[in-house]
């Protein structure tokens, strides 16, 4: 595999879509407040990213939803946010077949793409998600363990960093992110819109710098990422660069 995709460093920025730091709080405020702050730093920094997006956020807010669909990639997170690794195999297809469902009613296309939530899955959750139709999966994460494929064709792709690396001061998170650059084919990043929103309570990684600060910060991160050159990608185009080099 080439190192970098026209010798460019590659970053794909994705977005889980769901209720406010689940299971911590049953909020919607990112979607409500956040979402409207993301998308426009989103636009005004010229980033395509990739929302895995909740069956159940698309049908409590179509709108929102389709207002990201019209200029990034929707992929699915399941229906409710129920972690897929303490799910029955039935239920596991039933979360993937409703979430499904739910995202193709509010954007008008099928989603190509999964995140299992809090990056839980089993084997089992593979092979559903290919007798689905999906063509990638996103539910790796380089900081936790994972199940091995169970021999299905589907393209993985890790996760690089947990989401609270980009409410660090720039001083602490550009060193980390520019380091992996330079080391792996793609940088794959991963936010959530309630991260945009003051949160009080819950644990300290949860409500650390959230609001105002965060925004500051994500938009620092990505307007640097773009002074190095970095191209942003959406997942989709990166499982179609890994599948075919
Ligand atoms: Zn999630």
């Amino acid at each position: 595999m080439k190192k970098h995709w026209n010798e460019t460093p590659l970053v794909a920025f994705t977005v889980d879509v769901e209720q406010d730091a689940p299971p911590y709080f049953s909020s919607w405020r990112g979607i409500e407040e956040g979402m409207p702050t993301l998308l426009a730093l989103l636009e005004r920094n010229g980033v395509q990213g990739t929302f895995f997006v909740t069956g159940e956020t698309a049908e409590r807010y179509p709108g929102i939803i389709m207002a990201a669909a019209s200029s990034h990639e929707i992929g699915c997170h399941g229906y409710d946010h129920s972690r897929f690794d303490r799910l029955t195999m039935p239920e596991q297809e039933s979360q993937i077949r409703r979430a499904t469902a739910a995202l193709q009613s509010t954007t008008g296309q099928r989603p190509r793409g999964f995140r299992a939530p809090n990056f839980q899955y089993t084997k089992n959750t593979l092979k559903l998600l290919t007798q689905a139709g999906y063509t990638y999966d996103a539910s790796k994460a380089r900081y936790h363990r994972a199940p091995a494929n169970p021999g299905v064709d589907i393209v993985q792709i890790a996760n690089v960093f947990p989401s609270s690396i980009l409410r660090l001061p720039g001083s602490v998170s550009l060193p980390l992110l520019r380091f992996i650059l330079k080391r792996l084919p793609l940088l794959v990043l991963n936010f959530h819109p309630w991260e945009l929103v003051t949160m009080s309570g819950g644990r300290l990684d949860i409500r650390y710098a959230t609001g105002a600060p965060a925004t500051h910060r994500l938009e620092i991160v990505i307007r640097t990422l773009l002074d190095d050159g970095a191209a942003f990608i959406t997942m989709n185009e990166a499982a179609n660069w890994l599948r075919d080099p």
